[in-house]
């Protein structure tokens, strides 16, 4: 129900729990975090209240400066921690609002090719079909821009791949999801209330929006593949 990403210059992890936090209003059931660490993806999930999985990761730390997080509020698969996102297929991890509705379609593809899943979540399902694109040879960007492409539903997501410390690509169709711009660090938040500690600079994703987002860049293509422009905005947030 909420979604955080981080390219920045420091740990990743007290970050993306920290804007997970501020995203509490909107009511959750489990939480989970991914980063990157010297280029390996990891991740940490829990159930219950954020404070669940920062104890989780007092115990278990996650370093990196690259990472995604999210609360969630399920709508396929019981609240568990394996439904926990970010979900990850090999080289790659998302996090996931709203709903994939024709996730049902895309898993009987990809059960025919002998894919297996391990959870019940519509979500899988996108990291799984990523994982399929990469592995006959589209790079991450072409990879999630063909997924994306196959989707139908309300979403806003955001994928952190393996070994790519410097990428966070993210899409919007019915779930907002706002950018955040740092010095040399970006954001990424369901709500630019998640971002207000980091920075008050944002670019909110339109409908149909494709980001692919570095530390120093920032391109969006719009629901045609056209390079869109959209404008940075100074918020004032209230904390
Ligand atoms: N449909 C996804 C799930 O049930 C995401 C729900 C959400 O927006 O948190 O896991």
């Amino acid at each position: 129900c909420g979604i955080v990403g981080v390219l920045g210059n420091h740990e990743a992890a007290p970050i993306l729990v920290e804007a997970l936090k501020r995203l509490e209003y909107r009511g959750y059931d489990s939480a989970g975090i991914a980063t990157l660490n010297g280029g390996h993806l990891d991740r940490r999930r829990a159930v219950g209240k954020l404070v669940n999985l920062s104890d989780l990761l007092v115990h278990d730390p996650l370093t990196g400066k690259s990472g995604i997080g999210h609360t969630r509020w399920a709508t396929h698969g019981a609240p568990t921690v394996d439904n926990a996102h970010p979900h990850r297929a090999g080289p790659v991890a998302v996090v996931h609002n709203g709903i994939i509705e024709n996730f049902r379609e895309i898993r009987a593809e990809l059960a025919e090719k002998d894919i297996r899943f391990t959870t019940e979540t519509d979500t899988e399902t996108v990291a799984l079909l990523v994982q399929c694109l990469m592995e006959q040879g589209l790079s991450p960007r072409e990879a999630a821009l063909e997924t994306i492409k196959r989707l139908t539903g309300a979403y806003a997501l955001c994928f952190l791949f393996e070994g790519e410390e410097d990428l966070l690509i993210a899409a919007r169709q019915g779930s907002p999801l706002a950018i955040g711009h740092g010095e040399n660090e970006m954001f990424v938040g369901s709500d630019a209330i998640a971002l207000a500690p980091m920075t008050n600079r944002i670019t909110y994703l339109e409908e149909g929006d494709f980001a692919v987002i570095t530390r120093s860049s920032l391109e969006i293509l719009d629901r045609e593949n056209r390079p869109a422009n959209r404008e940075i905005r100074t918020v004032s947030i209230k904390n």
